[in-house]
């Protein structure tokens, strides 16, 4: 036996116990390209650690499992900048008769809890009850889309931006395009025609962004919050051809006027990169501890092959933000020190339980590349699928003997329906997948829970993954 004052002993108690409240705080973020599901993951997450002690299905969870976990409360919190991530009107949707999704956040919302848990380890030292305090916020991935914005000048982003793209894509921005072909980079600036060109130019990024596609800046284009109507919204790239019409050399396009077209837009571009683009990185995200990336990879292969390979471009670049090798620019511009990283496949509740796992062996294909650099620069990641918010129950249907899994759930127009989704691919999809099969879903209205917990799948391998290891 030990004796009790050991200095070892000491030693080791008072380690954990500073350790411990080192760790009492975690700043968490959640993003996601626009109906990825973040404020539907955001909701449960918040509703899962609520309820953990008492209703809540958390057994991938040790801390709930182990019946450590006592549950959490919502604080005050810090930033009295952010919105505060509306949770009350969200639980409201899901309760109202017939259930709703919540309506999604459009830009940065942020959320205290106070989680309370029992610590595995106890030690004289170690108090009965601890605390984490738990920061979560949720922000537009379109945001992140703006990073790579932040290395070119305006020549660059505009050769960048209007290199030649798919024929449907670039149907959706024809009112744009029509507009800027009379347009005199030399001449003196007109406002108002500027202000039509740029709302174009957003619209066509809009009709592209319902369209399905992914790959589209500025991101604050679709998502202008505080900044809709200002003048450094006003801008968009022009094209080569344009430039080419009035053959000027890179000397004499820099010397033309202030105000005109070219150097308008010019200083819009550089405005938008030191005011808006980069406090985002300074003040947030170079602050955050962890982050759940939420892709909706089942969504895209609804939507069919050219969105696919379109949120495959605006996922790598979206990753840029995560890719910490030396000599990245986000390591160069802003030390961020995000030490555990999780992507997540959502709505894994559209597809029947035997297809998850193809879901995550897709989403690790999809993202190859920028998981290949984040594991050799040593950032802890994790794929997984998950439902924030399950609304579908598993049946089997017997055909000529064989039980086939089938999903139950309501549509949202609010008819009951039974659903064969259709296979997964486990790997990238090539054309015979699109010619022979496809896939194909309805999206499903929440089902009624008479339970404060809503149902999920797999949320619990996500909080694991995000926070399990301050719970000991
Ligand atoms: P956000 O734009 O990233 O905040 O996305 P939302 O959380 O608003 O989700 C967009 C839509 O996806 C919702 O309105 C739902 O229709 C659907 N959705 C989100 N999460 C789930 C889920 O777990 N299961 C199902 N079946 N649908 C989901």
């Amino acid at each position: 036996m030990q004796p009790p004052f050991s200095r070892a002993r000491l030693n080791r108690e008072f380690g954990n116990l500073v350790e411990r409240s080192r760790d009492r705080q975690l700043r968490l973020a959640v993003t996601g390209l626009s109906q990825a599901g973040k404020t539907a993951f955001l909701t449960s997450l918040v509703n899962q650690l609520r309820h953990a002690g008492v209703e809540a299905k958390l057994d991938l969870l040790p801390a709930a499992r182990e019946g450590r976990l006592l549950g959490a409360q919502r604080l005050n919190q810090p930033d009295l900048g952010i919105p505060r991530f509306p949770y009350d009107p969200a639980m409201s949707a899901l309760h109202a008769d017939p259930p709703r999704w919540p309506a999604p956040t459009r830009g940065i919302s942020e959320l205290r809890l106070q989680l309370r848990y029992r610590p595995a380890q106890r030690g004289w030292l170690t108090p009965d009850i601890a605390h984490l305090t738990l920061d979560i916020f949720d922000y537009p991935g379109e945001w992140l889309l703006d990073l790579p914005l932040l290395q070119h000048d305006f020549d660059s982003w505009c050769a960048a931006q209007t290199q030649p793209q798919g024929e449907q894509r670039q149907a959706l921005f024809r009112q744009w395009l029509d507009g800027i072909d009379t347009l005199d980079p030399t001449a003196e600036a007109d406002e108002t025609e500027l202000a039509d060109l740029a709302a174009a130019y957003a619209d066509g990024l809009k009709r592209a962004k319902a369209a399905g596609f992914s790959d589209l800046q500025p991101g604050r284009f679709l998502l202008p919050g505080e900044h809709e109507g200002a003048p450094v919204l006003q801008f968009f790239p022009l094209p080569e051809t344009l430039l080419a019409k009035f053959s000027l050399t890179d000397t004499e396009r820099h010397a033309l006027p202030e105000n005109s077209v070219y150097a308008t837009l010019a200083a819009r571009f550089r405005y938008y990169q030191q005011h808006i683009v980069r406090p985002f990185y300074r003040d947030h995200f170079r602050r955050f501890d962890r982050q759940i990336v939420l892709v909706d990879v089942l969504g895209a292969l609804n939507a069919g092959p050219e969105r696919f390979e379109d949120l495959s471009r605006a996922l790598t670049q979206l990753m840029q933000s995560f890719d910490y090798g030396k000599r990245s620019l986000l390591t160069r511009l802003f030390a961020p020190k995000i030490d555990r990283l999780a992507i997540a496949a959502t709505k894994a509740d559209h597809v029947t339980p035997d297809q998850h796992s193809n879901v995550v062996h897709l989403l690790e294909a999809l993202l190859a590349e920028p998981l290949k650099e984040l594991r050799f620069a040593g950032v802890p990641v994790k794929a997984l699928s998950l439902a924030s918010i399950r609304a579908t129950k598993i049946r089997e249907v017997n055909e000529n003997g064989t039980r086939i899994p089938a999903l139950l759930g309501t549509t949202l127009s609010g008819e009951e329906v039974l659903d064969f989704p259709g296979e997964v691919p486990d790997r990238l999809p090539k054309a015979d997948f699109w010619q022979q099969q496809g896939f194909d879903f309805s999206n499903f209205r929440p089902m009624p829970t008479p339970s404060q917990a809503l149902p999920h799948i797999r949320m619990d391998a996500a909080i694991d993954w995000l926070m399990g290891d301050k719970l000991v």
